[in-house]
This record gives structure tokens, sequence and C-alpha cells, in this order.
């Protein structure tokens, strides 16, 4: 059932690894909690976010479940641990002292706190620098907050395009209405040519990336380990890994699946949506090691991947400066 664990293998920073290498979540040092600033602070409420840095957001189900169908999927179920299952995020569900449920979240306080203060009663948030916003967009789609979502673009459009053109078109890439165009409009000939070549370096990076799995942490992945599965000529080097190893049959035409979608559309929201994963959680479900942990396996594969392209928008627009 459960891979087998190197006990040298350490977590990388920015990478999800496989639940074997992980804590359970962030573990409830009572010492280590803080309560979050009003409004946030509010005992009458009905549910604690509880973020990376352990700090707790007291807020009320009904707002977020407004803003957010994740929320508003997860509140729906009754029980915790169905909540928790059935969650596509690493959630989880645990019950306090005072039966408040505890929702843990993977982002900072740095971000939870100005994602709320964007739908809660005003004063709102305010960005001073694009990488404070940047990643509260990020939780806002990952929470599918559709609305508030689109307040944040506004206000990435509104505050930062004229100071940083190319890093707030690298943000709105994945967006597909054109107001990020339009706005682009106003750029000059020669920052547009630089804007152009950013693209083609980025998809250059992208297409390379996915020639490997260079970019992911090795670890207990059953795409990598499962003794059944793995086998024929494609090879992958993971990072930390020693050589090239083949990877599981199913896993290696997914892969290849997700390099057609990407090469089609280099965005990360290609590649979002349970529906993508279904062939191959169908192909891994026929083995019967490979089927207990291969939801959890991917969800986590997706994750990193996900994140890996962010990487890349980032990499890449950092060598570009685009004159004003
Ligand atoms: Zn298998």
């Amino acid at each position: 059932m459960a891979q087998p664990v190197s006990a040298s293998l350490q977590p990388h920073a920015e990478t999800v690894i496989p639940p074997q290498l992980a804590a359970d979540g962030p573990e409830d040092d009572p010492a280590a909690l803080r309560t979050a600033p009003p409004p946030f602070d509010k005992a009458s409420t009905d549910v604690i976010i509880r973020t990376a840095d352990h700090v707790d957001f007291h807020v009320w189900k009904c707002l977020l479940g407004e803003v957010s169908q994740v929320y508003a999927d997860m509140f729906q179920l009754n029980t915790s641990a169905s909540a928790a299952e059935a969650s596509p995020l690493p959630i989880s569900h645990t019950e306090r002292g005072d039966g408040k449920p505890v929702v843990h979240v993977t982002e900072t306080s740095a971000v939870i706190e100005p994602l709320l203060r964007t739908f809660y009663p005003p004063p709102n948030f305010t960005f001073s620098t694009i990488d404070e916003l940047r990643p509260v967009i990020a939780a806002a789609d990952k929470y599918c907050m559709d609305g508030v979502l689109q307040v944040l673009k506004h206000r990435l459009l509104s505050s930062f395009v004229s100071e940083e053109p190319l890093r707030v078109y690298a943000i709105g890439d994945d967006d597909d209405d054109d107001e990020y165009f339009v706005e682009l409009d106003t750029l000059s000939a020669n920052a547009y040519r630089r804007l152009l070549s950013y693209r083609r370096r980025y998809r250059k990076q992208l297409k390379k990336a996915l020639q490997d799995l260079a970019w992911l942490a090795d670890g207990a992945w059953t795409f990598m380990h499962c003794s059944s599965c793995v086998g024929g000529t494609t090879t992958y080097s993971l990072r930390g890994s020693a050589s090239p190893r083949p990877a599981a049959l199913w896993f290696t035409s997914h892969y290849q699946r997700i390099g057609d979608k990407l090469k089609a559309w280099p965005s990360r929201k290609a590649i979002e949506g349970s529906l993508f994963c279904e062939q191959a959680l169908k192909e891994a479900s026929r083995c019967v090691v490979c089927r207990e942990v291969v939801h959890e396996h991917m969800r986590l594969f997706m994750q990193n991947l996900r994140v890996e392209i962010d990487r890349l928008i980032e990499e890449v627009a950092a060598t570009i400066n685009i004159p004003t």
C-alpha cells in the first residue's frame, strides 16, 4: 500500500511532496497560535481559517461561501471528515475546543488577510507592491473566488500597469478577457517587441521543463516507484535523483498530454480542473498499488506543476526590462 520513503529526502521550500514525506498539516500547537487582528478576532463567528504561519482568522461561513465556490461546497458537506476528503485543496478540517471548525490553509497570513479584506467591510487592503498582490490573486483563483478575483485584477491593472506592464501582463496572461491587451495598447513599440520576446522565451522554457521532471523533487511518487507500472523507454530525472528512471506508463501518457495541452495554451489554466487527470486516474486505478495513493499523488503533482509554471513566468519576466 504505502510506498517506501527515503529518509534522506527533504521537503523543498516550494514543493509539495507526497504525503508520506510531509507532516499531516500544521500542528495545533496552542503556544504558536495567534489570533488575527480585527475584524477577524470575533468569538461570535462560526469558522476559523488557520494559516501556515499559525494565525487564526475567525470568519463567517456564509461570507466565505458567498464569495468562494470551494468553501461553499466544503460547508455544504456536513461532516468534517467527508469535507476534507472531498476537497480538491490541501485543506484539513479539525475540531477545536470551542467546537468551531478549523480549516487549515497552506497560505500565510500575509496572503489570507488581504484576501479576506477584499470582501470584508472597509477599509480594504491596499497593495504597495505587485509582489504583495500576486499571491493574493493566486489564492483567490485557487479558492474559486470569481468576484474577488475580478476586483483584485482590476487593482492589478489600475495600480501597477504603468510601472510594471510586463509583470502585469505575465500575471494576467492566465485570463482570457481582452482587458490586459487593451491596457497593453498603451505600450511603446519597443516595449511591445520586448513583450513578444518574453512570450517566446517563456514558451521555450516551458517546453524544455516539460521534457523532464527536473523541476519536481524526488520522493515517494507512485508513478516513479510502482514496480507493477513503471516501464517503457521514456525516462525522467527528478530533482535530487541520482539518474534518469522510467516512470509508470500511465504517467508518461499523462505527462505527454500535459505537454500537448500547454503547447497549445501555455497557461496554468490549460491544465486545471479535475477532468484533465481523469484518464490517468482511471488507468492508474487498475493497479492495486497505485490506486491507493494515485489521487493524492496526482493532486500534488499537478499542484507542483502549476507552481513551476508560475515560477517560469516570473523567471522570464525578471530578465526583461520594459522601457517606460
Ligand atoms: Zn502501479
